[in-house]
Order: structure tokens, then sequence, then C-alpha cells
């Protein structure tokens, strides 16, 4: 296990789910935060993480998350603007050093970054894969 972290991961659904089982099954301490009690049916028996249901846009709920204390916060709700507020809260708000976001539309990353928040654009990641799987060279359409 690398250094032991504490990290905030906003939204349970497809996305954070997956990397708050594979967080907490590294040994670190996971939160994870989502609007919806079903979502947290996909983390597995085994996360030894805390859940708090709420809305991440309200400043009381990321406060019951722990935010301020966070080594990491990830936004991965399916909404940029959720995304981009729950990010601008962490940084600015709780103070938090390191935010990560997924961000749906990749065009919207300078946005981020003028935030000091960190992004990973699964739309990007995804194309890249699906070219590199049909063997044709990037750059070449
Ligand atoms: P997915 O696209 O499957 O990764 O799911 C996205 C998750 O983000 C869903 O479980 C949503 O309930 C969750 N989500 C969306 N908006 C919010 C919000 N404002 N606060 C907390 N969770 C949210």
């Amino acid at each position: 296990m690398s250094e032991h972290r504490y990290v905030v991961i906003v939204g349970c659904g497809r996305l954070g789910s997956h990397l708050a089982n594979s967080i907490s099954h590294e040994g670190h301490s996971v939160v994870v935060v989502d609007r919806k009690e079903s979502a947290f049916g996909r983390l597995t028996p085994e996360f030894s993480g805390f859940r708090v249901k709420g809305d991440a846009t309200e400043l009381g709920v990321l406060r019951q998350a722990a935010v301020e204390k966070a080594d990491v916060v990830i936004a991965t709700t399916n909404s940029d603007n959720i995304n981009l507020m729950v990010a601008q809260f962490a940084r600015v708000e709780f103070g938090a050093e390191r935010v990560l976001a997924r961000v749906l539309e990749p065009r919207r990353k300078d946005i981020y970054r003028t935030l000091g928040v960190e992004t990973i654009s699964p739309t990007s990641v995804a194309a890249k894969l699906f070219i590199r799987h049909l063997g044709i060279a990037e750059g070449a359409r």
C-alpha cells in the first residue's frame, strides 16, 4: 500500500463506486457521497469506508464528509456543472490540497485548470482507446 490517504469520492455511480471499492481495497480511508441511497448498493461487502447520503452541492453535506481533512477529493458525478461546483467548494471553501474531477465535455478542461483542479475526461480516454483498438493512428483523420 502506498502512503495512507483520506479520500473523499463524490458520486457513487458506475465510476465513483469502482474507484471507492478499489481505493478502499488498497487500505486507504474512503468516504463516498451520493444523493441516492441506491447508489451505495454498488459498493462491495469488503468496502470499509463511510457513506454520506446527500446533495454534494450543499456545503453541509461536504462538511459531513470531512472534506477539509481529505488528502484527495474526487468529483465523479455525471454532471460537469456539479463536479465543477464540488471541485470549487473543495478548493476554495475547504482548502483541499488535491482535487480531481471527471469531465464529460473535454473542452471544459481549461475552466478547471484555472481553479487548480486536475481532470480526467473519460470521453477523451475512451476515444483514444477506440482508436488504438482499431489500429488507426491518432491524428490520421
Ligand atoms: P454514474 O454516471 O453511473 O457514474 O453515476 C453518477 C452518480 O452521481 C449517481 O449515482 C448520482 O446519484 C450521483 N450524483 C449526481 N449528482 C449528485 C449530487 N448533486 N450529489 C451527490 N451525488 C450526485
